[in-house]
């Protein structure tokens, strides 16, 4: 029988993940779902995970990354067309899953989030699915308090670098710190734009009174525009102790 831990590096599976080699020690496969687009704080913490967890973190994905993809989809992934968590998360894992077939498959959903499903994982067919957190009784709290008693510092995003569903915020944040990931960002927009004549976005122009698209976006930032509340936010998550929006709820499994 094999045991599946799936992680996103999100406080709730990476807390998942060192609860059961404490409480319930054997050898686990642990498994994420990477797209290519991690933030490099992201790919800094998957490493960190496998010291701490003495065992390889292996990745599963369809073997392109999300720019390929989005070539290839010929489309921006949106909150309408969520190709992205669908065709370059779930379905591979889904995939992999169905052939590991006895397995027991952990799920770091917690007590105090009963109606989240997370992944729609399948159970039957010789999988059996677990929720050690939930089982245990861990709310919110308790995983942070879990974590900050071991020294674990979880990411303050762990969604894709050019993820829509990003707040204004956050994209400063990655203009700021990651320019060239900002650059992908910016050149998959004029790429999809280009091939269809018309002009596409990541961001919902509708969400703010800033330009929707990252190249006009950058040029506010150029000029020292900040948007609201961001300075306040770098303070807050100076540390990195808190994840920023957590908006990615599938992708965090
Ligand atoms: S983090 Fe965002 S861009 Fe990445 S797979 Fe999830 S929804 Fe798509």
């Amino acid at each position: 029988m094999q045991h599946i831990v799936a992680l996103s590096g999100g406080k709730d599976s990476t807390a998942m993940a060192l609860w059961l080699k404490e409480n319930e020690p054997r050898d686990y496969q642990y498994v994420w779902t990477p797209t290519g687009n991690e933030l490099p704080d992201m790919l800094d913490h998957i490493v960190k995970l496998r010291d701490l967890l003495e065992a390889p973190i292996l990745p599963v994905s369809i073997g392109i990354g999300l720019i390929e993809k989005t070539k290839i989809e010929r489309m921006l992934p949106n909150p309408r067309a969520r190709w992205c968590t669908r065709k370059m998360k779930l379905e591979p894992y889904y995939r992999w899953l169905g052939q590991q077939t006895p397995c027991v498959s952990y799920v770091g959903l917690r007590a105090d989030e009963e109606e989240r499903q997370g992944m729609v994982f399948q159970q039957g067919n010789g999988i059996t699915l677990r929720f050690p957190l939930r089982e245990a009784g861990m709310n919110e709290a308790d995983v942070w308090q879990f974590l900050d008693d071991r020294g674990v510092v979880i990411p303050a995003r762990t969604d894709c670098a050019i993820c829509y569903h990003q707040t204004l915020g956050e994209w400063w944040r990655l203009w700021k710190l990651h320019p060239d990931l900002f650059e992908e960002g910016v050149q998959i927009e004029v790429w999809i734009s280009e091939l269809h004549g018309k002009q596409y976005t990541l961001r919902n122009a509708s969400r703010d009174t800033w330009p929707a698209a990252l190249a006009d976006l950058r040029k506010e930032f150029e000029k020292g525009r900040v948007p609201p509340r961001t300075v306040q936010q770098i303070d807050m998550f100076r540390g990195e102790r808190r994840t920023m929006t957590g908006a990615c709820r599938v992708c965090s499994m």
